[in-house]
C-alpha cells in the first residue's frame, strides 16, 4: 500500500501565487516514490481572484482539494481546518508564497521512513526577513525562553512534516486562540531537523506586519506562561519592603532631626510610579481574562462554506 502524503496550503489573497505554486510542487510530489499525495488548499477568505483560481486547479486536478472557509479566520485557523481536513498518513503544511522551499518535501520524507514522527525545517538564513522582523523574532525567542515552559526552538516554522499520530494529538487540543508554533513544541514526539534556506516570497506581499506579529508574540507568551501574571505578586512584595525601609528612615529622621515638612517631590514620584505599575498589572491581568473570554464561549475555530473534491 503506498503511503499517503497530505500537504496543507493556506491560501490568504494570494491570487498570483496560485499558479507557481502548483507548477512547482505537483513535480516534486510526482517523484516521491511509494507516495500518492493530495493538497489541501485552504482559502482564508481571500477577497482577490484566489478562489476562483484554486478552483480551476482543482477541476482539472481531482488530488488537489479546496476548503473555503466563510471569512479570514487568520493563518493558524486555516492550517487547523487543512489539518482537520487531510488524511494523509503524513501531513505537511506548507506556505502558498515557496518561502517554505518544496524541494525540501522529499528529504523530509525520507527521515519520516527513517523513523522520525515529526521532521521540522529550520531557516538557517534569515536575510530576506527584513533587520527588523529578525531582531524582534530573536528577542522574542530569547523572552520566551526565560518566561515560558515550553521551550519554543529557535527559527522552526509552521513547516514541517508530521506523522498521523502526530496529527492526531495535534487535533485534541481544544484551544480557540492557536498560537501553532507552541502547540507543535507542547506536543513533543520524535523530532528530526532539516535545514534549509528562506527564500523571499515569490509574488504578492507579506500578510504580517507590525502590530499583528506584536500581537502573535503576546499570544505566545499569554498562551504558554503565566509567568507575566506571577510577577506582579514579587514586584509588589518588593515594593512593600522599599516603603516599608523608608518609613522606619522617616521616622528614624523625624525623631533625631524634627520635621521640615519637604517630600512634596518623593509622595508625587511615589503616587504616580505606583499609580503607573498598578496599571500595567491590570493591564496583564485583561490579557488573561480576554483570553479565558474568547476560550469559553468555545466558538469554533473556522467555518467551511463547501468543501471541493473530497
Ligand atoms: N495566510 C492566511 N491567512 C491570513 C494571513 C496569511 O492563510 O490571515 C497565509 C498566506 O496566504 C501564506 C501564509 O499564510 O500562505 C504565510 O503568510 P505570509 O507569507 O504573509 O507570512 P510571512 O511569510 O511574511 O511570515
Ligand atoms: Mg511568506
Amino acid at each position: 500500500m503506498p503511503q499517503l502524503l497530505s500537504l496543507i496550503v493556506p491560501f490568504y489573497n494570494e491570487e498570483d501565487a496560485v499558479g507557481i505554486f502548483a507548477a512547482s510542487v505537483c513535480p516534486v510530489l510526482e517523484a516521491i516514490p511509494d507516495t500518492q499525495w493530495e493538497i489541501i488548499c485552504v482559502d482564508d477568505g481571500s477577497r482577490d481572484a484566489t478562489l476562483p483560481r484554486l478552483l480551476e486547479l482543482a477541476a482539472a486536478e481531482p488530488r488537489i482539494r479546496v476548503v473555503e472557509l466563510s471569512r479570514n479566520f487568520g493563518k493558524e485557523a486555516a492550517l487547523t481546518a487543512g489539518l482537520e481536513a487531510a488524511r494523509g498518513d503524513a501531513v505537511i503544511p506548507i506556505d502558498a508564497d515557496l518561502q517554505d522551499p518544496p524541494e525540501l518535501i522529499p528529504a523530509m520524507v525520507a527521515a519520516w521512513r527513517g523513523g522520525a514522527e515529526v521532521v521540522a525545517g529550520r531557516r538557517t538564513d534569515r536575510s530576506t526577513d527584513t533587520a527588523m522582523k529578525r531582531g524582534t523574532a530573536s528577542l522574542f525567542y530569547r523572552l520566551n525562553r526565560y518566561i515560558s515552559n515550553i521551550e519554543l526552538p529557535e527559527n522552526v516554522g509552521d513547516f514541517r512534516l508530521m506523522d498521523r499520530a502526530v496529527v492526531e494529538a495535534l487535533k485534541r487540543l481544544p484551544e480557540r486562540q492557536r498560537f501553532m508554533k507552541g502547540l507543535f513544541a507542547w506536543l513533543g514526539f520524535k523530532t528530526a531537523i532539516i535545514d534549509y534556506t528562506r527564500t523571499p516570497r515569490t509574488a504578492g506581499e507579506s500578510k504580517f506586519s507590525g502590530f499583528k506579529l506584536w500581537n502573535f508574540a503576546l499570544e505566545g507568551f499569554t498562551s504558554f506562561s503565566t509567568t507575566p501574571l506571577k510577577i506582579w505578586t514579587y514586584l509588589g512584595a518588593l515594593g512593600a519592603v522599599i516603603a516599608l525601609l523608608y518609613a522606619v528612615f522617616i521616622m528614624l529622621r523625624t525623631l533625631i532631626f524634627g520635621n521640615a515638612v519637604p517630600g512634596y517631590a518623593s509622595i508625587f514620584v511615589a503616587v504616580t510610579f505606583f499609580g503607573s505599575v498598578q496599571l500595567i498589572s491590570i493591564g496583564v491581568l485583561g490579557e488573561y481574562i480576554g483570553r479565558i473570554y474568547v476560550e469559553t464561549k468555545q466558538r469554533p475555530i473556522y467555518l467551511v462554506r463547501k468543501f471541493h473534491n473530497f
